[in-house]
């Protein structure tokens, strides 16, 4: 063997011989190469597994034990692990040797993508492809600006749209913004206030609001009329309304897009990413009105002034083609409207039930589900020891069971959130709900118990959330 885990005499590089040879040092190889926090994360909850394959809405561990994912890879995998469809195509065209990335043509399938993705959102007309949804959102901000001769974005509270500086200065949570600064002098407004944005709008430097028509932080849907209200504010101070429909699109909640929900609340500029990606090629989207484009490429001159080299990259292409296609053939936008409100409804119903759980909200297969403050007195003398170390700790209590004893992969929708956040593939079906509501209701019951496992490791959390202090 070679130190690339190839024998001698064998070609040069040989993937599964690495991974053969050295996949066990995983753990070991991200503690020193990569992120150090990952794995040691991993390893206080117990999630250090060591996944080896998967498919649809399952991974499978060494002994061939299957995990339901109701994460997606945050949304990456909306069709599932490996669909067939998306394979192939990725298959054809790395098969076909195409041309690609000559930069110096025009290739056709970013124009059939574009002309697909466009016919979801017929006010729009054209698009411009990235690589990742903070890319997507980075287009969306510089675009607004060019278009309106305006420096100034406005952003809702508590809201996500990305990591890079750019989507950081739209970051609603200061937990991702401490340490980055300076950052852009943009301006949060709440999320549904409209009298703050028209009261923002009225100083006349704004070019747009980025808005998530569902927070993915604590899964918090804006509030009905609020979209298509802002548009109209928006647009009679003559800025721009951007949907930031990186989680929300493509299906995820019953909607193509989830502006869709709401009449009136076409967005100007309109980000996608994650699942147009099929869960394999990063690919990042940016729709827009023609007249916004035009201003941006108002030149021969400036034919490159936003742009990207691997943009529009045909393995990313032919994945998003395959994606639009797997979506509407097996119509997973009535699928996740149909399997969500399933899921909703049966937890919605423990609601009742359990003192824990205070709310259970979302739509689609984009499902928060809240917990907090019991009324009873022992269970709420727990409770706020939690809260006293850190909060978000009770929302771990429950995901970390359900990896542990059921084999579901869940998050916790936030730092300091006591919301668990699904957003499965769209996939799933009966008995992917009943196999996720039998295990949270297990979860719940000894939770209320007030003794078990549950609380030992609530028990551990705290003592290293006081001990991180
Ligand atoms: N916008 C939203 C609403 C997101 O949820 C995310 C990622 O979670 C992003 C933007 C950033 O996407 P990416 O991680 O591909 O940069």
């Amino acid at each position: 063997m070679t130190a690339t885990g190839a024998a001698p005499g064998s070609p040069p590089f040989d993937l599964r011989a690495l991974l053969a040879a050295r996949g066990e040092e995983r753990y070991e190889l991200h503690s020193r190469h990569l992120n150090h926090q990952l794995p040691r994360m991993l390893r206080t909850i117990g999630f250090d597994r060591r996944y080896e394959r998967a498919e649809g809405a399952y991974f499978y561990d060494a002994d061939g034990q299957d995990y339901l994912d109701m994460l997606a890879g945050f949304g990456v995998m909306g069709l599932g692990r490996h669909h067939p469809v998306v394979r192939r195509a990725l298959h054809d065209v790395l098969d076909a040797s195409l041309a690609d990335l000559t930069r110096f043509d025009c290739p056709p399938l970013p124009g059939l993508l574009a002309e697909r993705l466009l016919a979801h959102s017929p006010h729009l007309d054209r698009v411009f492809f990235g690589n990742s949804g903070t890319e997507a959102v980075e287009t969306a901000l510089k675009f607004a600006r060019c278009a309106t001769g305006r420096p100034r974005v406005l952003y809702c509270e508590h809201a996500f749209h990305g990591l890079t500086c750019g989507a950081l200065s739209v970051n609603g949570e200061g937990s991702f913004r401490d340490g980055f600064a300076p950052l852009l002098p943009d301006t949060a407004v709440p999320l549904g206030d409209l009298a703050a944005l028209e009261r923002e709008l009225a100083r006349g430097d704004v070019a747009a609001l980025v808005v998530e028509p569902i927070q993915g932080k604590g899964v918090h849907p804006a509030p009905p009329g609020y979209l298509s209200s802002a548009r109209e504010l928006l647009h009679h101070h003559r800025a721009l309304l951007i949907a930031d429909e990186v989680q929300t699109g493509l299906g995820r909640t019953g909607d193509f897009y989830a502006h869709q929900h709401e009449p009136g609340a076409e967005p100007d500029l309109l980000c996608v990413a994650k699942a147009l990606s099929g869960g394999y090629v990063p690919v990042g989207a940016t729709l827009g009105r023609d007249w916004i484009f035009r201003k941006v490429y108002s030149s021969m001159d400036r034919v490159l002034v936003h742009s990207a080299s691997f943009g529009a990259n045909a393995q990313a292409m032919a994945a998003g083609l395959a994606v639009l296609s797997v979506i509407e053939d097996e119509a997973l936008v009535a699928r996740a409207r149909t399997v969500g409100d399933l899921l909703l409804g049966r937890l919605a119903a423990l609601v009742e039930r359990y003192e824990f759980l205070h709310a259970v909200r979302g739509r689609g297969l984009m499902i928060g589900i809240e917990f907090g403050r019991p009324r009873s007195l022992g269970l709420r003398a727990r409770w706020s020891m939690l809260q006293a170390a850190r909060p978000g700790l009770f929302a771990q209590m429950v995901v970390v069971p359900l990896l542990h004893r059921h084999r579901i992969l869940t998050q916790v929708s936030g730092d300091r959130l006591e919301v668990i956040k699904l957003i499965p593939p769209l996939i799933i079906g009966e008995r992917e709900v009943d196999r996720f509501v039998t295990a949270f209701t297990e979860v719940m019951e000894e939770a209320h118990a007030g003794s078990g496992l549950i609380w030992d490791f609530g028990r551990t959390l705290v003592g290293r959330a006081v001990r991180e202090r």
